[in-house]
């Protein structure tokens, strides 16, 4: 079925622990809660549950003012908005002039160059014809002329005469461009919303718009030049000199939901060029520009050099509206708040500062180890130890001196114990267990010497550092002195029926063969102790057990192929040579 091959017949899901605690499910609780709130909040402070969108923007202004100043060389003049604001101007920004220089009847013609940079000449050998570069007023015609009393300079054919002066007049002439207004016309519009909006409210009359004043109302659209320039920190009168570049920033933050609706500009300024005129290069905003006219047939100009300030208006903004999707997106990212609670309290648990008791009960409960299949994992128990010991296996150091990676409880086997303890019982005949006449009898005078891992004087020596393991820790009695270990490891009788028990129908002479015993009494006494052994680990029966096992249950050839438990039997790494 392609529904079973794909795996589409099942579903998984998580296994979960549940701790029955008022402390820790009070404290789940209040973790909720406080996330819960925290999302709540995030919500209404940044109105995640609004979609937004970008605005688009058109911009005009209207500079209005006259004043009078006096220009050197032309005497007084009045200058109303077509003077001042220059010949052209730019997108979204308007210019107005604050200082000027200028240079009148201009006609074509020779006359001296200005002696820039100490360009001075004394013979027409200092000068050559058609020579021109980027101070240049025009194009050298090669004779050197007198410029004043003292100084001579190269002749250049030009706009005779030409421009002299090159710093601006202090104090601006035009410094009472102070008191001219702005009017500022701002169409906007948010496209997703086709919402369409002007910084003239519909409310703002004539009236209202001939008295408004930027001190007491920041919504108004017309502006005073000085205050645009104060605002940004500036001095109008220094900024008047050299000129500069002043940002007029509009921001429309709108909320277009219907209970909370509200779309209005806020204005504010800044300047945006380098202030520090001294120590910058070419400081200001100054360009040129020329008005000509005919005088008796021949063309003449009069060129102006403009200084002045650039106000450059930039619209930004966003509106919001309420949007179901937004809430849900919204919503399910932060469902993954909700982990915090989880990691905390695990934290909480596992860090025993919460109870060491519920912390280990807990672990047990909720990590199950999963060995690596590569990797063989030994436990061990020793006579003298309560809890069993996990151990690598070593290829070099004997298994005796390799140092746990855990120490765990022994895990009873209940079921085991029960059992055997039954067939404990008098009537099932232990004593009437027989020798096997082929048995040797162990002596004691015949052992080797005792190895150096050996704490109970009973193991025998192995170059295999896996089979060097004693029963116990430190000096004392071997094991396989105990009395019990006569009666649940090695009785014949019990041997024989927990064969029979695990296979009710197999015939005596099968059960009763000698390989079958050995390795039923290696069951035995790994279940007499380790219990129930840990997950993924394969219990080692110390050399002594193993002698004496063999002693009693030998191999009629003298060969061992070694122990395997049943689940270990496919596992390569424990296969070779294991006990
Ligand atoms: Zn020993
Ligand atoms: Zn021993």
């Amino acid at each position: 079925m392609p529904c079973r091959l794909l795996g589409l017949c099942k579903y998984e899901t998580n296994k979960l622990v549940r701790i029955q605690s008022v402390r820790l499910g009070s404290l789940k609780w209040i973790l909720n809660g406080t996330i819960l709130l925290v999302i709540c909040i995030m919500l209404l402070w940044n109105k995640e549950y609004q979609q937004f969108d970008l605005v688009v923007s058109s911009v005009t202004t209207k500079v209005k003012g006259v004043a009078r100043m006096h220009l050197p060389g032309v005497g007084d003049v009045v200058w109303d908005g077509v003077d001042y604001s220059g010949p052209a101007q730019d997108k979204n920004s308007f210019f107005v002039v604050t200082n000027v220089i200028v240079t009148k009847n201009q006609k074509q013609g020779n006359c001296p160059e200005v002696p820039l940079k100490g360009r001075l000449c004394r013979t027409d050998k200092d000068c050559k014809k058609g020579d021109w570069d980027q101070l240049s007023h025009g194009i050298q015609t090669g004779s050197c002329v007198k410029f004043d009393v003292l100084k001579k300079t190269c002749e250049v054919s030009a706009w005779c005469p030409v421009e002299t002066k090159t710093n601006p007049p202090r104090p601006a002439l035009l410094a009472a461009a102070e008191n001219f207004t702005v009017l500022i016309k701002n169409n906007i519009r948010f496209p997703a919303f086709n919402y369409i909006r002007r910084n003239i409210l519909p409310e703002m009359n004539g009236a209202y718009l001939k008295s408004c004043k930027r001190e007491n109302d920041s919504l108004c659209p017309i502006f005073k030049l000085g205050d645009i320039v104060r605002e940004a920190g500036e001095k109008f009168s220094e900024m008047a000199i050299e000129g500069g570049v002043i940002g007029i920033q509009i921001k429309w933050d709108c909320n277009l939901d219907r209970l909370m609706r509200r779309c209005l500009p806020r204005y504010s300024f800044r300047r945006l060029d380098e202030k520090e005129s001294n120590r910058t290069l070419y400081p200001g905003l100054n360009f040129r520009y020329a008005k000509y006219n005919m005088v008796n047939g021949v063309e003449e100009r009069t060129l102006y050099k403009a200084f002045g300030i650039r106000f450059d208006v930039m619209v930004f903004g966003h509106a919001g509206k309420f949007s179901f999707i937004q809430l849900i997106i919204y919503i399910g990212s932060t469902l993954s708040y909700y982990a915090l609670t989880t990691v905390l309290l695990d934290w909480l648990i596992e860090t025993s500062c919460y109870s060491a008791e519920v912390g280990q009960n807990y672990s047990e409960k909720k990590v199950e180890s999963v060995q690596d299949k590569q990797k063989c994992i030994l436990c061990v128990s020793y006579v003298d130890e309560n809890n069993i010991r996990l151990v690598k296996r070593s290829q070099k150091k004997s298994l005796q001196d390799v140092k746990p990676m855990l120490v765990q409880p022994r895990k009873e086997d209940t079921g085991h114990l029960r059992a055997v303890l039954s067939l404990l019982q008098p009537d099932n005949g232990v004593d009437h267990d027989a020798e096997p006449p082929d048995a040797p009898k162990p002596d004691l005078n015949d052992r080797p010497s005792r190895p150096a891992w050996c704490k109970c004087d009973r193991c025998s020596p192995s170059s295999l550092p896996q089979e060097q393991l004693c029963c116990r820790r430190s000096d004392g009695a071997c094991i396989t002195t105990s009395p019990l270990f006569e009666r649940l490891v090695l009785s014949r009788s019990l041997l024989e029926a927990v064969l029979l028990y695990r296979d009710p129908l197999c015939p005596l002479a099968d059960r009763g063969q000698t390989a079958d015993l050995r390795h039923c009494a290696y069951t035995q006494y790994i279940s007499w102790r380790f219990g129930v052994p840990p997950e993924d680990t394969h219990p080692a029966v110390p050399s002594c057990c193993v002698r004496r096992i063999r002693e009693k249950y030998p191999s009629p050839d003298g060969q061992y192929g070694g122990f395997m438990p049943a689940r270990t039997a496919s596992m390569q790494a424990c296969a070779n040579g294991e006990l």
